[in-house]
């Protein structure tokens, strides 16, 4: 594997390569990789000559400072598991490669900027779109894969990507979970024994949250979510919603929509974890 810090030469490789006719393939991270970022790799891996990782924590997609301080960093670890997996590139930049002087934009990010993570994490998409699009720009893949588990991140892109970049395709890849169903994050490095141990609840009653949507209202399901979180130790619900997958239009009436999904965001003891699934 080849490990670039600079833009420019990455930007020169991925040229080159690209005059030979591969098709380049781009798996955004922040680093702290486990078997959900594995996965992402792995499905480029399958539909692309050339694979690139970026690891870079990102200081404009953090709305609270400390989120960002503790971020874990294990790059050595993580160089190890790309170079076992044969990634063939790892983008590994500092901040001043990725954004030199230049000044963050503002992007229409529409309605997807005002629900769940637009609503409780102010100008966390604003930096996501920023980063990626910066990706893009430097890497120019021809495809990148994003996880579901951060489904309205990949609902972000993808409306990003088809205004400003519609040349590059999104593909979006389902959750995976550890062996307690809990979906696999960076961040669950930062969760006590006991507080992994109450998050791993959530989902399951995420996915009977989900099931009572079809007999039971919105608002009735929102508090019995509450409640049950309340009730398990060191676990604080921040949100439950019900969204069209389509669009991420809140749903109050479950006729009206064709695919939707569960989606929560809840904190255990002081980590902020989200996790999300289809109905
Ligand atoms: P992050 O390093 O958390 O920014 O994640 C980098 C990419 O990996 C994003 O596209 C995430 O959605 C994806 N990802 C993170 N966790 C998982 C998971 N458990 N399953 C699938 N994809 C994931």
């Amino acid at each position: 594997m080849k490990v670039f810090e600079s833009a420019g030469q990455i930007h020169a490789e991925i040229n080159f390569l690209r005059s030979q006719g591969k098709k380049i393939g781009l798996v955004p991270t922040m680093g702290a990789l486990h078997k959900g970022h594995i996965a992402l790799i792995q499905r480029a891996l399958m539909a692309c000559d050339t694979v690139a990782c970026s690891i870079f924590v990102n200081p404009l997609q953090f709305n609270n400072p400390d989120d960002y301080k503790k971020y874990p960093n294990t790059i050595a670890k993580d160089t190890q598991m790309l170079e076992e997996i044969d990634c063939h590139l790892l983008f590994h930049p500092n901040y001043e490669q990725v954004y030199g002087q230049s000044k963050p934009r503002e992007y229409d990010l529409g309605h997807l900027n005002n629900v769940m993570e637009g609503q409780f994490r102010p100008g966390h998409f604003q930096g996501v779109a920023n980063v990626v699009l910066r990706f893009f720009e430097i890497l120019q893949p021809d495809v990148a894969f994003f996880g579901l588990k951060d489904y309205q991140q990949y609902m972000v892109i993808k409306r990003v990507t088809e205004q400003l970049m519609p040349s590059i395709r999104i593909v979006g890849v389902e959750t995976i979970r550890d062996e307690k169903g809990l979906a696999m994050s960076s961040r669950n490095l930062r969760l006590t024994t006991d507080e992994y141990n109450s998050a791993i609840k959530v989902p399951e009653l995420l996915k009977e949250a989900g099931e009572m949507l079809s007999h039971k209202p919105v608002e009735e399901i929102k508090a019995w979510f509450t409640t049950q979180l309340d009730n398990i130790e060191h676990l604080k619900n921040e949100y439950l919603e019900f969204a069209d997958a389509d669009t991420l239009e809140l749903v109050i009436n479950p006729a009206n929509h064709k695919n939707i999904r569960t989606f929560t965001a809840f904190y255990a003891g002081e980590v902020r974890l989200i996790d999300n699934m289809p109905i």
